[in-house]
């Protein structure tokens, strides 16, 4: 834990008492803050009283004698109403800050030079963060990994020179973080998302912008336009910038060719890593975020064996395009994490053929209609989930398809089918396009269940890693 005292003798209110607000609670409590917590559910209030801390109905509270509200980052600031504790913060003139901003100030006041890399973008966030730590851990370095992925921020250990603090930061958490000052801020892409909760594109822009703004080092990603000017902008103001991009050359940065990342500067060229032959690194969405985490490493000293050694062992993140080993000789990959064609989409293009695709469950607007593109790469699909007809109706007489309904049924017909098909190396991917909530309780519960099916079978065995 990272006990936080830059409120210690003061009182505070935090509102959200979920994984992250626990933590925070007791991070703050432990630097001996007098902290009110509240949250509108019984779970929350009854995990915080079990903890010690102090539960108090925030909406009768005297907001006066309070400097600071903790907010939970799943909590409305503005959009689309402004959540109630944050009017009464507004009307006591109590500022607003979030987890991320706390461990900043502590990090301030305590380590001020311990390295700090944070990773923020609408994609690929978790990939490049698990990814950044990988390399850094490889490297021997002392890594503490969290944030928007896995553990709260403070319940990392405290930073501290030569601890580098490797941290996902959610556009909400840099909307409570003011005082954000990575050694390492790194922007991956902006793309429409979250809109309900940012209200404009151009609003969540600027808030993904601020990442990098305080950042010793800026890694951008310039291939969104928004990046791109985001790149500009930090160009202009003079800070350390490394532009990185998968689609487009740069004249200075680090650029993709084929399968390998190569560094340009002003007519020079310097291969960093190819990418051939990783699995867990598959498809140019992920040679972006491999190559956001060779920047980020590199402006922290690691060489290029270093990074190369440490790409070769990434094990990858679970439910996103994870090989979970062959079935005869087909390759099973559960990509249960893609939830909307968008994120199916990375997986289709990262196959050139041979695909036996398990896809359905409950679709979002527009279906799987956008993969047409895609449609000539697969050999079969197997259709799962209350989006059968629908989906159905976009492959008839594109693709050949079977209605399985469920996961078990359609990984049986997949495994067999793919034992008799002619492609070099047949994959049955799961890689649903849907939510999961009609057969599962989340995808991690599908994945996993798709997982167990497959290395349950007689003819499962792991994929060597050399
Ligand atoms: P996040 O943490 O931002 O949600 P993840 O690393 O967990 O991102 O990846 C989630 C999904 O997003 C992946 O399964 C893939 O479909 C897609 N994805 C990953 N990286 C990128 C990227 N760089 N650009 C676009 N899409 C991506």
């Amino acid at each position: 834990m990272t006990p936080v005292d830059v409120f210690a003798g003061r009182a505070v209110a935090l509102f959200g008492l979920g994984g992250s607000g626990l933590a925070t609670a007791r991070a703050l409590a432990a630097g001996g803050a007098a902290v009110a917590c509240w949250d509108d559910g019984d779970k929350g209030r009854d995990a915080a009283r079990a903890a010690g801390l102090t539960v108090e109905d925030l909406a009768a509270a005297d907001w006066a004698r309070f400097d600071a509200l903790i907010l939970s980052p799943g909590v409305p600031l503005t959009h689309p109403v402004p959540h109630w504790t944050v009017e009464k913060a507004k009307a006591a003139g109590v500022e607003i800050i979030g987890d991320v901003e706390l461990y900043c100030r502590q990090r301030a006041k305590a380590a001020p030079d311990a390295p700090f890399v944070a990773i923020t973008g609408t994609n690929g966030k978790s990939t490049t963060t698990a990814l950044i730590a990988h390399l850094l851990r490889e490297a021997g370095r002392d890594v503490q990994l969290g944030g928007n992925i896995g553990t709260a921020i403070l319940s990392l250990e405290p930073p501290a020179a030569g601890r580098v603090h490797v941290v996902e930061c959610s556009s909400f958490q840099i909307d409570l973080a003011p005082s954000l000052a990575p050694s390492v801020g790194v922007l991956i892409n902006v793309t429409p998302d979250h809109l309900d909760r940012h209200g404009t594109m151009e609003n969540y822009a600027a808030i993904k912008e601020r990442l990098i703004a305080g950042s010793d080092t800026a890694v951008v990603g310039t291939d969104d336009d928004y990046c791109k000017a985001v790149a500009e902008r930090r160009a202009a103001a003079g800070g350390t910038l490394v532009r990185v991009s998968v689609e487009h050359d740069e004249a200075t940065g680090l650029v993709r060719e084929g399968t390998g990342l190569v560094w340009r500067c002003d007519g020079t060229r310097k291969p960093a890593a190819d990418l051939a032959g990783i699995g867990t690194l598959r498809g140019v969405h992920n040679a972006q975020n491999a190559a956001m985490a060779i920047a980020a490493v590199s402006a922290l000293g690691l060489d290029a064996e270093t990074i190369r050694s440490g790409l070769a062992t990434f094990p990858g993140l679970a439910h996103r395009m994870e090989s979970v080993g062959r079935v005869g000789r087909a390759l099973a990959v559960n990509d249960s994490k893609a939830t909307n064609a968008d994120a199916t989409e990375k997986a289709l293009a990262s196959f050139p053929s041979g695909l036996h695709w398990i896809v359905g469950g409950v679709a979002k607007e527009g279906g799987i209609a956008p993969l047409a593109p895609y449609f000539d790469r697969i050999e079969r699909a197997y259709l799962i989930g209350k989006s059968s007809d629908a989906f159905a109706a976009t492959l008839d007489g594109r693709v050949p398809y079977e209605r399985s309904e469920t996961l078990e049924r359609a990984l049986e017909s997949a495994i067999a089918a793919a034992q008799a098909a002619g492609a070099d190396e047949p994959v049955v991917l799961l890689s649903p396009a849907c939510a999961s909530y009609d057969q599962f309780p989340n995808f991690e519960v599908r994945g996993a269940r798709f997982r167990d099916l497959v290395t349950a079978r007689p003819d499962f065995s792991p994929i060597r890693k050399d």
